[in-house]
């Protein structure tokens, strides 16, 4: 075979086996001198470009999902919310509840980790293969008033519907007018038992009406919907946020 190899080279970039073609220098060396089969040698290169496709599928979903930070769960401290129960966390991790089409609900006041519990679980379901999206509800609602006047309603729900998990933060800090709580009866009524949701709420369910333009009787349809195959999770805990900001004050002083 020619010194560099030319024809191989080409041949992996026709294939489109980036990996390989990084790699196969490594391995070859690596393979031969440890006198590894052929099998053995091609399975190695096999798996390198296998490996490589999942990394960027991943990068690919996470970017897709649009989330607005990084969280992971591995830096939740749950010693420092004993309420939250580690182990159902850790369960929804393995996104279980996205096979059943099934939802789950964070509430709880502002500061106890409720967005960071959703996003940390959004990204286990990117790393899984389960495409996802990321919407605060406000951003919701104006997503849809926009596709309306662009008339192109069909083309996000047909996004929705391809999604998998969709997460919807912060219901209930902006109320919606009836133009805008209509859209997000529709969105809820699209995802029931088809797409999954994760949805994080400072309300209590008897004062969703009041983010619904204050129509009980959607609101009470809404939540009919959302709830029927749900998870809910209340976190009771002081504010993280709050008793971290105020560690470190005291530090200063
Ligand atoms: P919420 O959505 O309930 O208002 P966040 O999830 O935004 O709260 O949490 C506020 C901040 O505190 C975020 O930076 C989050 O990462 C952090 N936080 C909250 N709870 C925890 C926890 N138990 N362990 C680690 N960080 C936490
Ligand atoms: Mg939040």
């Amino acid at each position: 075979m020619n010194e560099d190899h030319v024809l191989l080279k080409s041949y992996l970039k026709k294939l489109k086996l980036p990996a390989i073609l990084r790699e196969y220098p490594t391995v070859s060396r690596l393979c031969s001198q440890d006198n590894v089969p052929y099998e053995g040698y091609l399975q190695r290169l096999a798996e390198i470009e296998v490996q490589h496709r999942q990394t960027q599928a991943t990068a690919r979903r996470l970017k897709q999902a649009r989330f607005p930070m990084v969280k992971e769960l591995s830096e939740f401290n749950f010693t420092a919310a004993p309420r939250v129960n580690k182990k159902q966390i850790l369960d929804l991790s393995m996104c279980g509840f996205i096979e059943k089409r099934s939802n789950v609900v964070f509430t709880g006041p502002p500061g106890v980790g409720k967005t960071h519990l959703a996003i940390a679980l959004g990204r286990e379901a990117c790393k899984r293969g389960y495409a996802v999206r990321f919407f605060t509800a406000a951003e919701l609602v104006h997503t849809y008033l926009e596709a309306r006047q662009e008339k192109t309603v069909l083309k996000l729900e047909s996004q929705i519907r391809h999604s998998d998990l969709v997460l919807v933060d912060e219901l209930g800090y902006v109320p919606f007018d009836r133009m805008g709580a209509e859209h997000l009866f529709g969105f809820f009524s699209q995802c029931y038992e088809q797409t999954s949701l994760i949805v994080t709420t400072n309300l209590p369910f008897v004062e969703w009406p009041q983010v619904f333009a204050g129509d009980e009787r959607l609101a009470g349809a809404l939540l009919d919907r959302l709830t029927h195959h749900v998870l809910v999770m209340e976190i009771l805990s002081d504010s993280y946020r709050l008793n971290a900001s105020l560690k470190r004050k005291t530090k200063s002083v």
